[in-house]
C-alpha cells in the first residue's frame, strides 16, 4: 500500500494523458501555448503499465485528464484496456473533459464501463464561453452534455470561479445545473504556468461568492466528503449541491489522497511543488515491474505536507508547469 510521510493513504491518481487541447482557457494557457513534443508523451500502453503499478498498491480511483483527454488518439481504447481493472483493485475509472467531443464518445465511454464523468462549463453565456476558452463553441459542450446524460453517465459540472461579467453567471449555472440534475462544483483559480496575463485582476475568492449567494439562498452545509478537496453545501431553494473547491482560501491538504502522472510521465506528488520523479524513464528502460514499484515508492515517500499558493500582483506562479500537464 502507498501511504506518505504525513499517513495518508494514496488511494486516487490522476493522469494526464496529453498536455494539448482544442480551448486555450485564459486562466489554463497562453494563446500561444507551447506543448510537449510528442515522443515525450507517455504511450497508451505506458499509462496502462504505470496505472496497473498503482493499483497493485491500493489506488482505487483512476480519473484520465489533461490537456483534453478526449482529444488524445486511441484514448478510448486506453479507456477500455483500464476498465479491466474495475472490480479487481480499481474501484471507479473516470474522465474530466471540457465536452467539446464527448457527443462522439459518450455512448463508448459509458460501454467501457465509465459512470460519472466532471466536465468543465465556466458559463452558459456563449459569448463569455468563447471569450474564456478562446476557441470553444458552448453548443457543441451542451450537446455533448446531453449524449453524457443520454448515455447514461452521470455528470458533474466543474466551473472554475471568475472576478468580473461571469460573476453574474454563477447563479444561472446554477439552476441550470439544479434544473438538469448535474451537481456542481466551483474552483477557485490557482496560479500554475504562465497564462500571458496577471491572474490577479480575474481571481474571485469563493469566500466571497458563498458570502453573495447566502444573501439570496439557504447554504446548508452537507457532511459529504467525497475523499477529495470540495465541501459541499445545498442549495436548499434549488435542492442542489454545490461545492466549494478553495485552494487559496481554505486549505484542504490535511486530507489529501492523490498523486498525478503528467503527459510525460512525471509523477507528481502535490499540484503546488515543482517536484516529480521521472517514471517514464524508468518505464523505457525496464519491463521489470519492481524498479518501477521502487520508484513510485520513493516518490510518495517524498510527498509534500501541503500546497501555499498565493495569488497578488506581481507574485510568479507558485509552480511553472500549467495544470493542462499535471492533469488538473
Ligand atoms: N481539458 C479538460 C477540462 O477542461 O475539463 C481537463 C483538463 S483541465 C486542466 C481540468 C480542470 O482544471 C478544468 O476544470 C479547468 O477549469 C481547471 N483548471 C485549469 N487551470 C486551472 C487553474 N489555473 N486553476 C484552477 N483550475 C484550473
Ligand atoms: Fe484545455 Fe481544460 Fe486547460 Fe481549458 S482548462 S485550456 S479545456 S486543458
Amino acid at each position: 500500500m502507498l501511504v506518505d510521510p504525513f499517513a495518508r493513504p494514496i488511494t486516487y491518481l490522476r493522469v494526464s494523458v496529453t498536455d494539448r487541447c482544442d480551448f486555450r482557457c485564459t486562466y489554463c494557457m497562453p494563446e500561444q501555448m507551447r506543448f510537449a513534443p510528442r515522443p515525450e508523451l507517455l504511450t497508451p500502453a505506458e499509462i496502462e503499465r504505470a496505472a496497473a503499478a498503482f493499483i497493485r498498491r491500493g489506488v482505487r480511483k483512476l480519473r484520465l485528464t489533461g490537456g483534453e483527454p478526449l482529444a488524445r488518439r486511441g484514448v478510448l481504447d486506453l479507456v477500455r484496456a483500464l476498465s479491466r481493472h474495475l472490480g479487481r483493485g480499481l474501484d471507479e475509472l473516470t474522465l474530466t473533459t471540457n465536452g467539446s467531443r464527448l457527443a462522439v464518445h459518450a455512448a463508448a465511454l459509458a460501454a467501457a464501463g465509465v459512470r460519472r464523468i466532471n466536465v468543465s462549463l465556466d458559463t452558459l453565456d456563449p459569448a463569455r464561453f468563447a471569450a474564456i476558452t478562446r476557441r470553444g463553441d458552448l453548443s457543441q459542450v451542451l450537446d455533448g452534455i446531453a449524449a453524457a446524460r443520454a448515455a447514461g453517465l452521470r455528470v458533474k459540472i466543474n466551473a472554475v470561479a471568475l472576478r468580473g461579467a461571469e460573476e453574474d453567471g454563477i447563479e444561472p449555472l446554477m439552476r441550470w445545473c439544479a434544473a438538469e440534475g448535474h451537481d456542481l462544483t466551483l474552483i477557485e483559480t490557482m496560479p500554475l504556468g504562465e497564462v500571458g496575463e496577471d491572474r490577479t485582476d480575474r481571481y474571485l475568492p469563493l469566500s466571497t461568492v458563498k458570502a453573495r449567494l447566502a444573501e439570496r439562498f439557504a447554504l446548508e452545509p452537507l457532511p459529504d466528503r467525497t475523499g477529495g478537496p470540495a465541501r459541499y453545501m445545498l442549495v436548499r431553494e434549488l435542492g442542489l449541491r454545490l461545492g466549494f473547491i478553495t485552494p487559496l482560501t481554505v486549505n484542504f491538504c490535511d486530507g489529501c489522497n492523490r498523486v498525478r502522472l503528467t503527459a510525460t510521465g512525471q509523477l507528481v506528488p502535490c499540484l503546488g511543488h515543482e517536484t516529480g520523479t521521472d517514471l517514464r524513464t524508468v518505464l523505457r528502460a525496464t519491463s521489470d515491474d519492481r524498479a518501477l514499484d521502487a520508484a513510485i515508492g520513493a516518490a510518495i515517500a517524498a510527498k509534500p505536507k501541503g500546497h501555499e499558493f498565493r495569488i497578488g500582483r506581481g507574485l510568479a506562479p507558485a509552480v511553472a508547469r500549467h495544470m493542462s500537464a499535471t492533469g488538473g
